[in-house]
């Protein structure tokens, strides 16, 4: 839509208020509402105002003030307000330059799809997220037990304290076995079929959901991939969406990569291509049905992958997932068929417009415009530079001995590690002003301080399970 397109739907669906949104530094939707009489033809092109100091990552700017820009094509109506209300997803600016401000995440992830552009490599980069979730009944404190926190799910019980059972009202699923026979075993199906409808409603297509092989109620639902700014876009009003449906039926989604100790995590595995004038570029005839360019781009993840995990994975919680067992990446390797490695060649199809790479360790924690940027300026390095990915992991793994094993790169073990991985290793993303030195000192400053420090300085719960009578 076009801005004049933007004011005529407001008028036609009887729109009353404007609700203008754009992503702080760490990953979190931000807002402001007007009245639609305030959205004018102007406001498109000169903004509206805002007090920047207090979004988090932001303080240290000296002008506080700033500006949001509405963009007239992420328009869609939001399904929650209780008066007809449209949202719109804004970028920012400085108010006296008239510049995108830098720390603003969907400026970064604009500035990687022009550098690529400008590179003359491809004018496209598609990205198709699976964005996984836990549905539970309640998110509950309990000073005395040794973890604190603790999740409730009407269908197996309660987690991380022990489960106290409740009293079988007929089709209770045994321990994960939600993965993924029909209703009445399958709970979740209305709560994601009522999310899947309202996404196509907000003009996000999907292709399927499902339940998850976690325990009862974690889920998945696929969105159709799409070019990588809109793509992030997307992942907002998905999340937006699964976390007030969720509170519709008194439940809360939950979207921490790994809220169960023993069991599957939630991850956020990308599929990434490369396109120019509407050809692929990633079909060829190397392995896996792969061009140079994909295994270049391959190369270019892999030798970065520990320092974009501080964007694809930045949060202390999200390692707990990168751990063997549970089909979350742990190599730092690419195959066909082996889950276990970071990138997969999925061999759904044989046409070469499917034909894709899977990076399995992003999760869903992420700031999808950080991570989808970071993820591309990866695959430009890769293939600027070269860079072949070595052989393909398509052994099986446990079969390797263990010198071999040793051997592969493996995930970093901490967001700690991530970050300093990220201290040393972020030349590639400062390549066309897309990420600047300021944004990487900032995350790793924001994460170490507010994230690795706060964990850190603070007993863990379980510690007193462990140590408390010593
Ligand atoms: N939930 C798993 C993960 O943490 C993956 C399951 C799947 O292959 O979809 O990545
Ligand atoms: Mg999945
Ligand atoms: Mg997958």
């Amino acid at each position: 839509m076009t801005p004049k397109e933007v004011i005529a739907f407001c008028r036609e669906k009887g729109v009353k208020s404007v609700d203008l949104r754009f992503m702080d530094f760490p990953g979190v939707w931000q807002h402001f509402t007007i009245p639609v009489t305030a959205l004018t033809e102007d406001v498109f092109e000169d903004g509206l105002g805002f007090d920047g100091s207090s979004i988090r990552g932001w303080q240290r700017i000296n002008e506080s003030d700033m500006l949001v820009l509405p963009q007239p094509d992420t328009a869609a109506l939001d399904p929650f307000a209780e008066i007809p209300t449209l949202m719109m997803i804004c970028n920012i600016q400085d108010p006296v330059t008239r510049e995108d401000y830098s720390r603003d995440p969907r400026n970064v992830a604009r500035k990687a799809v022009n550098y690529l552009k400008s590179l003359g490599i491809a004018d496209t980069c598609y990205v198709g997220p699976e964005v996984e979730f836990f549905i539970f009944d309640d998110i509950r404190y309990d000073q005395t037990s040794h973890c604190g926190y603790y999740f409730v799910d009407s269908v197996e019980g309660e987690w991380n304290r022990g489960r106290d059972e409740k009293p079988n009202l007929g089709y209770k699923l045994r321990h994960k076995e939600g993965y993924f026979p029909v209703p009445p075993a399958d709970q979740m199906f209305n709560i994601r079929n009522e999310m899947m409808q309202l996404m196509i409603e907000c003009g996000v297509p999907v292709e399927a959901q499902h339940h998850e092989v976690a325990t009862a109620g974690q889920s998945e639902i696929d969105l159709r991939f799409d070019e990588l700014v809109t793509m992030a876009d997307r992942v907002m009003v998905y999340k937006y969406i699964v976390k007030n449906v969720a509170r519709r039926h008194n439940k809360v989604a939950v979207f921490m990569p790994k809220p169960i100790f023993g069991d599957n995590g939630s991850g956020m595995h990308t599929h990434l291509s490369l396109w120019k004038k509407g050809q692929p570029l990633f079909a060829g005839s190397g392995y896996a049905g792969l061009s140079d360019i994909a295994l270049y781009a391959i190369g270019g993840l892999l030798k970065h992958a520990p320092a974009l995990c501080a964007f694809t994975n930045p949060t202390t919680n999200s390692y707990k997932r990168l751990v063997p067992g549970y089909e979350a990446p742990v190599n730092l390797a690419y195959s066909q068929r082996n889950r276990s490695a970071a990138i997969r060649i999925p061999m759904y199809s044989a046409n070469p417009k499917a034909k894709r790479i899977e990076f399995r360790c992003p999760d869903p924690s992420c700031n999808p415009y950080l991570a989808f940027a970071a993820m591309l300026m990866a695959m430009i390095d890769g293939i600027q530079n070269k860079i072949h990915p070595g052989d393909p992991l398509d052994k099986d793994i446990y079969d390797l001995p263990p010198e071999e094993l040793q051997n592969i790169p493996k995930t970093p073990g901490s967001l700690e590690e991530a970050l300093n991985a990220l201290r040393n290793d972020h030349e590639f993303l400062l390549r066309g002003d897309v990420f600047t030195p300021d944004v990487i000192d900032t995350w790793i400053w924001y994460k170490m301080t507010n994230e690795v420090d706060a964990i850190r300085l603070r007993p863990h719960p379980y510690e007193f399970c462990l140590y408390a009578d010593i």
